[in-house]
């Protein structure tokens, strides 16, 4: 079976000249996966042959939002269950700048942050180029809120499934889809270095965003597991470099977390290895999960001011959605407990 909606326009443009239609078809076929189409009779400017042939060879199952929660600052929560029955969350932000929606990189995550909920159960498996484009076209189907932002910041680890991320960023790119411009785009990692390196090759002009949630190795292993693998000082070094190569800032995440990560040792070493840097630092309230044993910090106000008196740019998230679980770190669990998941 082809999977229509991981191809690029002008793949799809090929598979049906091979089918022996006009490459125009292609495009039709394109515009109507980018609009959210249900099923091939939808498509009535493609001739009824080609819709029986498509409907044999390709799959097109929409997800479907089996649970949506809205939250009384207007952000919306969906679970979509995909063709296989493996259940992602996105969730629509509606901020001043524009709308934004956060979406999920694979079905669970591997990387067991020790504060995350995502990945209390591990990874299940990654999501298609298909699947991560699906989340936001159906988002704004189904909303009707127009969507100008994306940010990877869901259930997953983009860098590891890092492949189908970038077809996705190519087809969500696309002037004729989505058309959703690269400065548009931030992508979260909790800091695989081979990822960062990949995309600093590729330049491209998204957000990155590092979980950074540490400044020191011990710390930071303690919290991150990836950091046993990939150290903090060379994660630091990686992102001088990305700097350097890509001339885009980066914006480290930090979730603060009591007695943990906010001392001002800590903070004195960010500033310290963010020196030559124009990074931008981003104190998250730490989200209580249910079986995590951290709390969240009381010294934030403190920990900014000491960030900012060696000329840290500091900004403090606001957290939407925290009355539906929809906050950092929270996403998928409950309903994976619950009745209706998996
Ligand atoms: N795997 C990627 C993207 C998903 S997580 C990454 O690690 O960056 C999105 C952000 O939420 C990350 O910065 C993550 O560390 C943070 N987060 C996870 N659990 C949280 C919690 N309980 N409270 C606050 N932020 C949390």
């Amino acid at each position: 079976m082809i999977d229509l909606k991981s191809m690029t326009l002008p793949e799809l443009r090929e598979l049906l000249v091979s089918m022996g239609e006009p490459a125009f078809r292609g495009k039709q076929l394109f515009s109507w996966l980018s609009r959210g189409a249900e099923s091939f009779d939808e498509m009535m400017n493609l001739p009824l042959a080609l819709r029986e042939r498509l409907k044999t060879d390709c799959i097109l199952t929409p997800p479907e939002a089996i649970r949506k929660q809205e939250s009384k600052d207007g952000t919306i929560k969906y679970l979509w269950r995909l063709a296989d029955g493996n259940c992602v969350e996105s969730v629509l932000m509606r901020y001043r700048h524009g709308n934004t929606v956060c979406i999920s990189s694979q079905v669970g995550c591997r990387m067991g942050c020790a504060f995350c909920a995502s990945t209390i159960a591990g990874k299940v498996r990654d999501l298609t180029p298909g699947e991560l484009l699906d989340q936001v076209i159906f988002t704004q189907k189904d909303s009707g809120a127009v969507l100008s932002n994306i940010v990877l910041m869901g259930i997953g680890e983009p860098m590891d499934n890092l492949d189908n991320v970038l077809r996705f960023l190519e087809l969500v790119n696309c002037p004729d889809g989505m058309n959703i411009g690269m400065r548009h785009i931030s992508l979260s990692t909790c800091g695989v270095i081979p990822g960062i390196q990949r995309l600093a090759e590729l330049s491209l002009q998204l957000t990155l965003s590092v979980s950074l949630h540490a400044p020191d190795s011990e710390t930071r292993s303690r919290i991150m597991p990836v950091n046993r693998a990939y150290d903090v000082e060379e994660l630091f070094a990686v992102c001088q470099d990305y700097f350097r190569k890509t001339g885009r800032r980066i914006s480290f995440e930090y979730a603060m977390i009591d007695g943990v990560n906010d001392h001002d040792w800590q903070a004195d070493l960010i500033a310290k290895r963010l020196r030559g840097m124009p990074g931008h630092m981003n104190l998250i309230p730490l989200n209580d999960v249910e079986e995590s044993p951290f709390h969240p910090s009381r010294r934030t106000a403190a920990f900014q001011k000491r960030l900012e008196s060696h000329g840290v740019t500091v900004t403090i998230r606001r957290s939407l959605g925290g009355d539906i679980d929809a906050a950092c770190g929270q996403l998928r669990r409950k309903a994976q407990k619950g009745e209706d998941s998996q």
